[in-house]
């Protein structure tokens, strides 16, 4: 078979459990082999391929899917520093005026670095979470739209085509509206590869339930009759968020069983052991549900 391998850098040997992200396995290579394969070989090679490095991506979808989790897992991969998190309405909201400015402060510590370091200087990554609060109002001028938004995205846009020889900056921006980003921004040279992040299919659940119930599984703190893939079945339309909520759910079911009755927390003297049970579980299944696209009829 002469097809090259689906990606250069995460082998098909890789383990991804290890990552803690459940059932974005072939996002994860894809972001990785589109953004950051030219960031793992040594500077002399790229160089004489003649690139540049990807220096933003978007990762879209609906909330509580995993993207602030992948930005993360990335910065940890590439032994990035600590990514510095910054959130399109406290942009605009809590520094009114001030915007620009932030902007300007993000890629200040890179822009520094670099400066002193060149291609030594570490991988600066920079996550803008709800990225569509800033780009809405730009040029709709509809809505009493203020002009920060325009600003900001102007100042984002001038910083990335400013950082065309700055190769320690990368910016991962997050939205649940794609449709709301400015098309300036996501151009070549911009914001460049796009992901889009969905809700998980029933494997992808299956593995998320497994990563969120590891620790009691380990600790023999889960009754064997919790069936994950039972429960992966049930839980059509949660977010990997929606199953962690559902985990913490059914935990509250397990410790309530220990709780002195005609009290509300006083915990039983006998409790030696705690263990979650199915039950548990499907008590909470009716406590936590999805907040998307789930129908009655879905349902059944
Ligand atoms: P938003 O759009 O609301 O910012 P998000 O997509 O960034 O959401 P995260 O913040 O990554 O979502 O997810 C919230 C929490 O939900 C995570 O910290 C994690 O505990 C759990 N979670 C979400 N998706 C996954 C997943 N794919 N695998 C494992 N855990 C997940």
């Amino acid at each position: 078979d002469s097809k090259p391998p689906v990606n250069a850098i995460i082998r098909p040997d890789f383990q991804f459990e290890t990552l803690g992200i459940g059932g974005l396995d072939s996002e994860f290579s894809t972001i990785f082999r589109r953004a950051f394969a030219s960031r793992v070989f040594p500077r002399g090679l790229i160089n004489k391929l003649g690139i540049q490095h990807v220096k933003g991506i978007l990762l879209y979808g609906p909330p509580g899917t995993g993207k602030t989790l992948i930005a993360r897992q990335i910065g940890q991969m590439l032994n990035a520093r600590e990514p510095k998190i910054i959130n399109g309405p406290e942009v605009l909201n809590k520094y009114v005026g001030q915007s620009e400015e932030n902007i300007r402060k993000l890629f200040a510590d890179a822009e520094k670095e670099y400066k002193q370091r060149g291609d030594e200087s570490e991988l600066h990554i920079i996550i803008f979470d709800e990225l569509d609060a800033v780009c809405k109002q730009r040029g709709s001028g509809a809505g009493g739209g203020t002009g920060v938004g325009d600003s900001v995205v102007n100042q984002l846009l001038s910083k990335l085509d400013g950082v065309d020889q700055l190769n320690n900056i990368l910016l991962i921006g997050m939205t649940n509206r794609k449709d709301m980003i400015d098309d300036a921004l996501l151009r070549p040279g911009r914001l460049e590869v796009h992901m889009e992040i969905s809700l998980p299919d029933e494997k992808g659940r299956a593995q998320i339930l497994k990563i969120h119930t590891q620790k009691m599984t380990e600790n023999h703190a889960i009754e064997p009759d919790v069936d994950l893939q039972e429960l992966a079945h049930l839980t059509k339309n949660y977010s990997g968020a929606e199953i962690f909520g559902l985990v913490k759910a059914a935990t509250s079911f397990a410790f309530n069983r220990h709780v002195e009755p005609g009290t509300l927390a006083t915990v039983k003297k006998d409790v030696v052991d705690l263990k979650v049970r199915r039950d548990d579980f499907l008590n909470a299944l009716e406590e936590v549900k999805p907040a998307f696209g789930v129908s009655e009829e879905e349902l059944e």
